[in-house]
């Protein structure tokens, strides 16, 4: 019988109080560990603990350079162990070990960009309009949670903690409940990297269980969260109920744009990037592609040569570009929009089933799919696959392609390949997205915000400001009229 594996609830390394459950490995379902998930009444005992120790002040009130010092060795713990770090995550949730390296290194990025931001962040003196001097400060919230989603383990919560712990905040985090295991392993490191105790818990288990009891909490100040639009519009309900602010960083289903004088060397390696990599188990994933008419055939052509080739198979093997998917359910949920593309009129050019044979046959494997002979209109290009689905549309001139790629309730990200740089620059300004990269995709630094707009989210998270998302704002009159206020005499 394997051992049941602690959570942190509190500062206290323990069993969680619900069922048992085990974190599987996608790539042939064997059991990497087993651990309890968190009851609603962890949730309360981690939020109480957090709570004082936050009010405690020997987090809250350490001056931002020595806060920023805990900060650079958690980044550089993370480093020290990014190796296990990466094969737990690979584990985790299935992801090739290339790409679960470059997160764990992204995640140690991240808390030495927040160490940085927060040591050097200025407060304002603004100009007095009397006799007197005013200051606008920015002070932290108390215990906000952190609520992450399965796709990319340990960048999404760095992404979160370490902003949150910047701004001088306790933090609950409330990982996905099949990717638990980096999560835990960063709540361990921040303890060793000098973190107070109970100021971060690390509560792994069911959504409509613990992370609703977290957001409920009275004693929650903030949620940041990454998830699907559903879960997030719930949340922000909830959030409205208790006036609470939230973060939002939702679905997704960009448009990725090929003029015809794009550089096609760049546009089809970065289309299959765009939609292919994390086996498009990613909300910034460019799942709609649009290509202009002119050079459609050659383009497809092209894509669909190098879809054939991409490596699917063995996360472990470095060579691996595409892992299985993270769970049987999942799979199904994709296999079953390619059906309802197919159903829709659409064809399959690509892809469209699993693959068959060895270790294909032992997890959650499924081929890039490439579709097309479909609408703007229809589901598969309207709703977020969340995998490795692609669907190809064509345009004939800029006010068209822009009325198509703009037809979606989603606005998280887009890709222009173009070498003209003036119209690179107007489609960009038009497109409806938080995010346009131009001759590029996917790329994505911690200096740089994102955010979503329509409903792809609500707030921003990175660059050197989001430290400012986990505080709130707060302004300081000095008095310094010589008489007393003259009004009571
Ligand atoms: P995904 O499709 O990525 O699983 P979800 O939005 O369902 O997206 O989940 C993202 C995170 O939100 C996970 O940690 C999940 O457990 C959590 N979650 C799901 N439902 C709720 C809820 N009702 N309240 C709070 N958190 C939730």
């Amino acid at each position: 019988m394997t051992q049941v594996m602690p959570i942190l609830v509190g500062g206290e390394w323990r069993r969680g109080g619900g069922d048992v459950y085990a974190s599987r490995y996608p790539a042939d379902d064997s059991v990497t560990a087993e651990l309890a998930a968190a009851t609603a009444a962890d949730a309360d005992e981690a939020i109480r603990v957090a709570d004082a120790a936050w009010r405690r002040s020997e987090w809250r009130d350490l001056a931002p350079h020595a806060r920023a010092a805990i900060l650079y060795r958690i980044g550089a713990l993370i480093r020290e162990r990014a190796e296990e770090l990466a094969q737990l995550q690979r584990r985790d949730n299935g992801k090739p070990i290339g790409e679960t390296r470059a997160l764990v290194a992204s995640a140690a990025g991240t808390f030495q960009f927040f160490a940085a931001a927060c040591e050097t962040l200025e407060e304002t003196l603004t100009p007095p309009r009397g006799d007197y001097l005013t200051m606008s400060i920015h002070e932290p919230l108390g215990v906000v949670a952190a609520i992450t989603p399965w796709n990319s383990p340990i960048a999404s919560e760095a992404q979160k903690l370490a902003p949150a712990l910047a701004a001088g905040n306790a933090v609950v985090v409330k990982p996905a409940e099949v990717t638990p295991l980096a999560a835990l392993e960063l709540g361990r490191i921040c303890g060793e990297a000098g973190v107070p105790k109970g100021v971060v818990s690390v509560l792994p288990g069911k959504g409509s269980i613990v992370g609703d009891a977290i957001v409920r909490h009275p004693l929650v100040k903030k949620v940041s969260f990454t998830g699907g639009t559903t879960t997030g519009r719930a949340l922000a309900a909830i959030a409205a109920q208790k006036l609470m602010p939230v973060t939002l960083e939702l679905g997704g289903k960009s448009p990725t744009i090929v003029f015809e004088d794009a550089d096609l060397d760049h546009a089809v390696n970065g289309v299959l990037f765009g939609i292919f990599s994390s086996s498009g188990e990613s909300c910034i994933a460019g799942a709609r592609l649009f290509v202009h008419e002119a050079i459609r055939a050659e383009f497809l052509e092209r894509l669909l040569a190098k879809a054939a080739a991409l490596r699917v198979g063995d996360p472990a093997d470095p060579r691996t570009q595409m892992g299985p998917l993270v769970t049987a359910k999942h799979r199904e949920s994709i296999e079953r929009y390619v059906q309802l593309g197919r159903d829709e009129g659409g064809r399959v050019l690509a892809g469209g089933e699993r693959p068959r044979g060895g270790i294909y046959d032992a997890g959650w494997f499924y081929k890039p799919t490439i579709l097309d002979g479909l609408p703007n209109s229809a589901r598969v290009c309207q709703e977020e696959i969340f995998g490795p689905v692609l669907v190809a549309l064509a345009f004939r001139d800029e006010e068209e392609l822009l009325a198509q790629a703009n037809d979606s309730v989603y606005g998280l990200a887009a890709g222009i390949w173009t070498r003209d740089y003036k119209r690179a620059w107007r489609v960009a300004r038009r497109l409806e997205a938080g995010t346009v990269w131009i001759n590029t995709y996917k790329q994505f630094s911690i200096s740089t915000p994102f955010t979503g707009i329509k409903q792809s989210g609500l707030g921003i998270e990175k660059g050197r400001l989001g430290i400012l998302q986990y505080k709130h704002q707060k302004s300081l009159y000095w008095g310094l009229n010589a008489q007393p206020l003259p009004w009571a005499d």
